[in-house]
């Protein structure tokens, strides 16, 4: 994003989810299906392709997450519709819980094979899935040129016991991310974690492949393997910092089409009528907890 006409769309399609974790707060899901229809989500891509490319975007990385994505049933000919209008580079990155069998995977693998890069945030989430059976479908989506990152929330009370599990994965030469728990309003890290924990979830499990952040002081440049670490490292207050959210980026949950998900600005309207903003404009926002939204290109 710092580097080319890149935009990015973190598209919340529903909070629907067919696991029920313990410690899932109550706004991350749902027992009730609440998609949208297809015709209005293919406009939204449509409407968001416009209106980025007059802001000088002609390259899209779509992210969806929910709730759990895999499970709306029309997700595949939505996938399907990215490629229909054109663009030098597309690529796709989904948050799942993994929990569709190899033969969906196989069958998602071959519609997003058009797209430029594709990659995937699997969350591990004991109470509901096998380790082994998950490790295989991470192995598999590897093997077929995905991306892989396996996201775990690091509950203080389990730590230690999940630190263990993450460290196998990694031994089957899987990437692995350890995340802090957040409140129950998605504002802040919770308390609980001891400084050993913070340490090691501040340093350790490097990723494989590349940095995804860039940080630079106008004379040096410096570099943090995935985004969860800004949170980890306190470094996510970017209040008075310009911040491209809602002008090169864009968010959307269920309905409301947002400039971030920690923004405190008013939406930019609803699926069916939104605008982006045409300019970058300064934060108001006292924490950046979301690392969908600390990635985004901002300056002090
Ligand atoms: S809260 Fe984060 S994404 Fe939102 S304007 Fe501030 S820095 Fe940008």
């Amino acid at each position: 994003m710092l580097d080319r006409p890149l935009f990015n769309i973190s598209w919340i399609l529903g909070r629907f989810c067919n696991y029920k974790c313990s410690y899932c707060w109550p706004y991350a899901r749902s027992d009730k299906i609440d998609y949208m229809s297809l015709e209005l989500y293919i406009q939204v891509i449509d409407e968001i392709k416009s209106q980025a490319r007059q802001n000088g975007f002609e390259e899209f990385h779509w992210s969806f997450s929910g709730g759990e994505p895999t499970a709306y049933k029309e997700l595949p000919n939505l996938i399907k519709h990215l490629d229909e209008t054109e663009s030098p580079y597309q690529s796709i990155h989904m948050t799942t819980n993994l929990s569709p069998g190899s033969k969906w995977w196989k069958n998602w693998c071959d519609i997003t094979d058009c797209l430029q890069r594709r990659s995937i945030t699997a969350s591990f989430h004991a109470e509901f899935a096998k380790e082994q059976e998950f490790g295989d479908k991470c192995l598999q989506l590897m093997y077929e040129g995905v991306h892989i990152t396996v996201n775990q929330v690091m509950v203080p009370d389990k730590f230690f016991e999940t630190l263990e599990r993450c460290e196998r994965l990694r031994k089957r030469g899987i990437n692995v991310t350890l995340k802090p728990q957040s409140d129950i309003t998605a504002s802040y890290v919770i308390d609980g974690y001891s400084q050993q924990m913070i340490d090691i979830m501040q340093n350790d499990f490097e990723q494989q492949g590349g940095y995804q952040i860039r940080l630079t002081d106008g004379e040096q440049n410096y570099f943090i393997d995935q985004a969860e670490r800004f949170n980890a490292l306190k470094f996510n207050q970017f209040k008075n910092w310009t911040c491209n959210s809602g002008y090169q980026s864009v968010i959307i949950v269920g309905n409301d089409v947002k400039r971030g998900y920690s923004c405190r600005e008013e939406s930019l309207g609803t699926l069916d009528n939104f605008k982006l903003f045409s300019s970058p404009k300064v934060c108001i926002t006292k924490d950046c907890v979301s690392s969908a939204d600390s990635k985004i290109p901002k300056c002090k």
